[in-house]
């Protein structure tokens, strides 16, 4: 439902939260987020409100990190379960994926990574992408490339955001049928379903079109069609007042 991502010299778990708050009026059942530390990756979700996982994240708190995601989610498949709430993982817990929307063709996509040898932890349709976003991420060590080769094998309406513990300080975010806006900051860069997630970093913002896949990181923003052609993207300044 809300997604939110952050790559920069803030503290990304507060950039992350702070932005779930500002998206908590769409309604919602569950929530997650997961930094980038350590060169590790560190999630944490929890079935209900913001407040449920903000309890969790004071009894563990997670270490510090500059890179990170989080997401809101209205459940299509799968009951509103902490299990089931994202960011969903692959098996090595290295890769992190967050999902508005539905993966229509979800069943046979998992019957074959349970093929593989894949343990699926969940009954979401989103939970494939970590697990395909990992195979991709093995064999060309550059997630933007894993996304759009995952992208292009999904049917439905997605945004998608991931990050990769092997390429800390980037986050990876796709589009098709479903929004997902870009704020461009100083030395810092912002993905979300709403622009109200980040308006109070900056007003720089940037609307992808359809089926494209942007990669950010400290120094800026990359953005390809799933092919991986280069596309043109839509910069504008968000002029409203979202202070209320
Ligand atoms: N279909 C996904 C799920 O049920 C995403 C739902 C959403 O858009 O929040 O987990």
């Amino acid at each position: 439902c809300g997604i939110v991502g952050y790559v920069g010299s803030q503290s990304a778990l507060d950039v992350v939260m702070a932005g779930l708050k500002r998206l908590e009026y769409r309604g919602y059942d569950s929530a997650g987020v997961a930094v980038l530390a350590d060169g590790g990756l560190a999630p944490a979700k929890r079935a209900g409100k913001l407040v449920n996982l903000e309890k969790e994240l004071a009894e563990h708190p997670l270490p510090a990190g500059t890179t990170g995601i989080g997401h809101t989610r209205w459940a299509t498949h799968g009951g509103p379960t902490d299990a089931n709430a994202h960011p969903h993982l692959d098996n090595a817990g290295r890769v992190a994926v967050v999902h508005n929307g539905i993966i229509e063709n979800f069943a046979a996509l998992r019957a074959e990574l349970a093929g593989r040898g894949h343990d699926l932890a969940s009954e979401t349709d989103t939970e494939v992408v970590a697990h395909l976003l990992a195979e991709e991420f093995s064999a060309c060590a550059d997630l933007a490339e894993a996304m759009r080769l995952v992208c292009r094998r999904l049917e439905g309406a997605f945004t998608l955001v991931a990050v990769h513990a092997d390429e800390p300080g980037v986050v990876v975010g796709a589009r098709r049928n479903s929004p997902l806006v870009v704020g461009v900051g100083e030395g810092e860069s912002f993905l979300a379903s709403d622009v109200a997630a980040f308006i109070a970093h900056t007003r720089e913002a940037l609307e992808l079109g359809q089926d494209q896949v942007v990669e950010l990181s400290r120094d800026g923003v990359t953005v390809t069609g799933f092919d991986g052609s280069p596309a043109e993207v839509r910069a504008y300044h968000v002029d409203w007042d979202a202070s209320a």
